[in-house]
């Protein structure tokens, strides 16, 4: 089987400022040849910076994405921003369901599918989010967890062009803990199963698989060395350039 090309995403969360752009600069210039034919690179800054990054980045290929979408492509909905707004800036990936939003924001599979409909909708990728708590885990519920999550959360029109989907345990996220290399193999062999079932068995080998949670560059080559994980979702170490080309640099 042909393993799609890798990706390695960079969510900055609710960090970063216009002088962030140099942090992007950084990463382009650590963006050789020779990188770039063996990983994609994209960054998703908050979307205040969504149209500066994605001027900076004409060019060097670093994508550019947003944290979050509405369901709706324009209307009453004060304070939100559709996944066309985001296309227009100059996105072309949209995260949907990180574990953040899931929580604080109380999206349910039902709103993080229609975010990745409207994602499709304007022509972005989604990277749809998934993963177990550690009360969830610790009760041997994950794969049953992230099942479910999977089947609500995935578009039926997602195709490996438009969808990547990112495991992320919520326990992992920010505390510097990561699962062990096999769990993170029983968990991506499992969506990728799923995904058979989701988007049919000619288009499930080619969809990224991203791991995310406290992946560092200590860590990368562990992790991303795992059956089925096609690349990696990092916060904190995206917001620094050599930490970010670092993980990178693990392929
Ligand atoms: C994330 O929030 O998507 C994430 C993986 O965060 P961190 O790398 O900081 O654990």
């Amino acid at each position: 089987v042909d393993r799609p090309r890798p990706l390695v995403a960079g969510n900055w969360k609710m960090n970063g400022l216009k002088s962030s752009a140099q942090v992007l600069a950084e990463i382009q210039a650590g963006y050789t040849p020779g990188l770039k034919a063996k990983v994609e690179l994209a960054i998703c800054p908050p979307a205040t910076l969504v149209s500066v990054l994605a001027y900076a980045s004409v060019g060097s290929r670093v994508a550019i994405g947003g944290q979050d979408c509405h369901a709706k492509e324009s209307g009453a909905f004060t304070g939100d921003l559709s996944a066309e707004m985001l296309a227009d800036a100059g996105a072309t990936y949209v995260i949907v369901g990180h574990s953040e939003r899931r929580q604080y924001h109380k999206e349910k599979d039902a709103d993080v599918c229609a975010k990745a409909v409207a994602a499709h909708r304007a022509g972005l990728t989604a990277i749809v989010c998934v993963g177990e708590t550690r009360e969830e885990r610790e009760s041997g519920k994950t794969l049953a967890v992230v099942r479910k999550q999977l089947r609500g959360s995935i578009p039926v029109d997602s195709n490996s062009v438009n969808l990547v989907v990112a495991y992320e345990p919520v326990w992992a996220i920010g505390t510097g803990l990561t699962p062990t290399a096999a769990d993170v193999a029983e968990v991506h062999a499992l969506i990728r199963d799923e995904l058979r079932r989701l988007v049919g068995k000619a288009e499930a080998p080619k969809v990224r698989i991203l791991y995310g949670g406290s992946v560092k560059p200590s860590n990368a080559a562990e992790l991303m060395a795992v059956d089925n994980v096609n690349g990696a979702l990092v916060g904190g170490a995206s917001l620094v350039a050599a930490d970010f080309l670092g993980i990178a640099g693990a392929y």
